[in-house]
Parts: C-alpha cells; sequence; structure tokens
C-alpha cells in the first residue's frame, strides 16, 4: 500500500517535471509566431498563476514579481500633498493618536515646537517606525483621522542592519499613494472633499 501510495506521489512529481518542458516547447514555437512569453511577462505570470497552469507555477523572483493586490499591506507611509510651489505639505499633525493604537507599539513620534514661543506645531519633527516589529496591522491607518499614514506596498527593505525608518523613508507623495491604493484614495478624496463643501457651506451659512 505505501509502495503504491510513493509511486503516485512520485508519477506527479514527474508529470509536473515534464509538462513544464513541453509547455516551455509550446509557448517557445508561439513566441516564434509573435506570441506571448511565459517568463518575465504580465501574460505568463497571470497563466503560471491560474487554474490552468501547467507545469512550474512558481515564480522566477526577483526578475519577476506577483501583482500586488490593491488591499496588500506591508510598513506604513507618511503622505504629503504637493504644494503648488512643490513643497512637501505633510498631512501628519503629530497628534499621536497612530502611536497609540499600535499594538506592538513600534511607532515614536516627537512634535515640533515653535522655537520662538514653545508652543507645539501640529507637525512632526522626528518619526520613526521600527519595521521589525511592525506586525502590518494597519491599525495606524485605519485610526489616522488625516488620512497622513497609509500602508505601503514596498515589502523589499530587508536589509542586515535594524529597520529603523525615518522621515525620509516614511514620507511618499499622495500621488504614489493613490498609484498603489487607486480606489481607496479616490474614495477617501471624495470624502475629503464633501467634508471641505460641508464646511464652507456652515461657514457662509
Ligand atoms: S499619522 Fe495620523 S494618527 Fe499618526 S500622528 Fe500623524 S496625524 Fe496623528
Ligand atoms: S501597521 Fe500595526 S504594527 Fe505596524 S505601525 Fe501600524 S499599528 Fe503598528
Amino acid at each position: 500500500m505505501y509502495g503504491k501510495g510513493i509511486l503516485k506521489g512520485l508519477s506527479v512529481t514527474a508529470k509536473r517535471f515534464w509538462t513544464t518542458y513541453w509547455e516551455d516547447t509550446v509557448w517557445f514555437l508561439r513566441r516564434l509566431t509573435g506570441g506571448e512569453k511565459r517568463y518575465y511577462s504580465p501574460e505568463g505570470i497571470a497563466r503560471r498563476s491560474s487554474k490552468d497552469a501547467r507545469g512550474i507555477f512558481t515564480i522566477q523572483y526577483p526578475e519577476e514579481k506577483l501583482p500586488t493586490p490593491e488591499e496588500f499591506r506591508y510598513i506604513p507611509l507618511l503622505v504629503y500633498d504637493e504644494g503648488d510651489g512643490g513643497q512637501k505639505e505633510v498631512r501628519c499633525t503629530s497628534c499621536g493618536i497612530c502611536a497609540k493604537v499600535c499594538p506592538p507599539q513600534c511607532i515614536w513620534i516627537v512634535r515640533t515646537n515653535d522655537p520662538k514661543t514653545g508652543r507645539p506645531v501640529p507637525q512632526p519633527a522626528e518619526f520613526f517606525i521600527d519595521a521589525d516589529i511592525c506586525m502590518n496591522c494597519g491599525f495606524c491607518a485605519e485610526y489616522c483621522p488625516f488620512d497622513a499614514i497609509k500602508m505601503d506596498h514596498d515589502y523589499e527593505i530587508a536589509s542586515y542592519t535594524r529597520n529603523i525608518l525615518d522621515l525620509d523613508h516614511l514620507l511618499k507623495s499622495a500621488s504614489y499613494y493613490e498609484e498603489i491604493r487607486p480606489q481607496n484614495a479616490a474614495q477617501e478624496n471624495e470624502a475629503r472633499r464633501a467634508k471641505e463643501a460641508a464646511k464652507a457651506a456652515r461657514a457662509s451659512a
């Protein structure tokens, strides 16, 4: 009984092995007549990720990468809007809510103080996230009242040292955010516009 099971398992592996070469040949011949590439092309990746995949179904990382779904979460980013003069208008007010709700407490914020009056300015002077501790839960992004912190898609941040990300690493433009999360960004922009319109209507009433 065991012998039969082992043979059956080996036959599945052998079938997958030979089908890979067979499919490579078929795709190569198709390519000669202007067909799509099996490797290093979005169509090839889509085919190998589908239920119709035959033979190899792995991705040749890092040359190939799986498309990232919009709701994929990795380390947070801080959004800034681009002002008319190209200046970075950081949305974060350093209110500290994200740091409070972060379950592993991996966010540190230093608020800006006015050098003359010593009064707090709603802007972060420093903002750190310990990426080695962050568990990618997205709570910070959920709770931020200013749409200032969002979950990034960039997962290629491995290093030989501790990954403590500062403002230089965390700040990314609103257009980058709109590119990686188009539906989320469109909904948030719409909600923000509606809020501003309601505020303007109240002020003029
Ligand atoms: S990212 Fe949002 S929640 Fe966190 S400190 Fe800045 S404004 Fe507050
Ligand atoms: S994603 Fe979760 S763990 Fe990471 S910084 Fe945000 S709240 Fe903290």
